[in-house]
């Protein structure tokens, strides 16, 4: 893989960060986009400074460079937790939509290969489960969400017309909640929240009864996952769903937390936000079957790894709360 040019929007931020250490691990040339919104060079300061990395502070809502050359685009920049997204809804719909289409650009005008992270949110509140592929979903377009649903949809059209309208090789992950260390400890996402609460002694958030459920892919998986997509011979594969598919309620994931941390916190119970999806688990058939590819790491041992990550950052003063 050695010269390839590898760009990666979102690049400081949780997930965009591995997959910047696993490109720069291949040889690869890496340039990491990111605007720093929910992001962090913490996340990448480890890779600043070395050969073949570079750095650039930019929105992806403004067209890049169409001089720059680019082998290969992953498309990762958004903020992924509600209340990120939530907090500048119109600007994360730009982020998704002319994030999308200025990404799609530069690799029209590099012939470069894209592929777009796009989200399990795209099945909003799913009235089958677990959600294949074919399943169109069901979501609120005029919701507190639909900054993100409608916007990720909204990327998946453009990367879908940009495949027929311009033979552009655009390929389309569909992320299910995916977690590990480098997560904000403050971004208001479930496993973060929980953990970081169960080890500071605060009660744990849950929020409406708990009876709602997730599958949680560990990062490492969800890496290999998009390299696979990316590597994958063939031309505008996907969308492909990604994720874990063992799946559990919010209250098993507390109850999870607090034993393997050992933690004497109690719960706590706060109202359920709106549109929140009562359940989601990903039908991966079609990842086993174009990339040959399901998630190794079970959830207990990918928490204990995530545990010891923020129990290491509290112990260095790293985290708020
Ligand atoms: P994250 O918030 O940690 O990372 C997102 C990164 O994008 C941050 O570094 C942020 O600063 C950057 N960013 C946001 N808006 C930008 C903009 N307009 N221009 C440039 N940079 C911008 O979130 P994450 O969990 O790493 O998610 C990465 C991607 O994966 C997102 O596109 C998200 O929608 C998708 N995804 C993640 C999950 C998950 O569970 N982690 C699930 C589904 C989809
Ligand atoms: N959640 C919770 N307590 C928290 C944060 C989230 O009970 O402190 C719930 C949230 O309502 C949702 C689930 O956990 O039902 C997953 O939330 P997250 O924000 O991690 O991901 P998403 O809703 O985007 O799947």
């Amino acid at each position: 893989m050695s010269e390839r040019v590898v760009l990666v929007t979102g690049g400081a931020g949780f997930l965009g960060s591995h997959l910047c250490d696993r490109l720069m691990a291949l040889g690869a040339r890496v340039i990491c986009l990111d605007n720093l919104m929910t992001g962090s060079i913490a996340n990448i300061s480890h890779l600043i400074g070395r050969s073949g990395f570079r750095f650039v502070q930019h929105d992806v809502i403004a067209p890049f460079d169409p001089n720059e050359p680019v082998d290969e685009i992953f498309n990762l920049a958004c903020p992924a937790s509600p209340p990120q997204y939530a907090r500048d809804p119109i600007h994360t719909f730009q982020t998704c939509v002319l994030g999308a289409m200025n990404m799609l650009e530069l690799a029209r005008a590099n012939g470069a290969r894209i592929v777009q992270a796009s989200t399990s949110e795209v099945y909003g509140d799913p009235t089958v489960s677990p959600q294949p592929e074919t399943y169109r979903g069901s979501v609120n377009p005029v919701g507190p969400r639909a900054c993100y649903d409608e916007g990720k949809r909204g990327a998946e059209t453009l990367f879908y017309h940009y495949r027929q309208s311009h033979a552009l090789d655009a390929r389309i992950a569909r992320i299910f909640n995916t977690y590990g260390p480098r997560m904000s400890p403050d971004d208001g996402r479930v496993v973060s929240n929980f953990i970081v609460q169960a080890l500071t002694g605060a009660p744990l958030t849950v929020y409406g009864t708990g009876q709602q459920t997730r599958s949680f892919c560990y990062v490492d998986d969800m890496v290999e996952g998009l390299m696979r997509l990316m590597a994958a011979p063939g031309r505008g594969l996907g969308p492909v769903n990604l994720g874990n598919p063992g799946e559990f309620t919010m209250l098993e994931l507390a109850e999870l937390v607090l034993s393997k941390t050992g933690s004497g916190s109690s719960l706590t119970f706060a109202p359920l936000p709106q549109d929140d999806p009562r359940q989601r688990r990903p039908d991966i058939a079609l990842a086993d079957q174009l990339l040959d590819w399901a998630p190794g790491v079970p959830l207990s041992e990918g928490l204990d790894r995530t545990i010891a990550y923020f129990a290491e950052s509290i112990h260095q003063g790293k985290t708020g709360e």
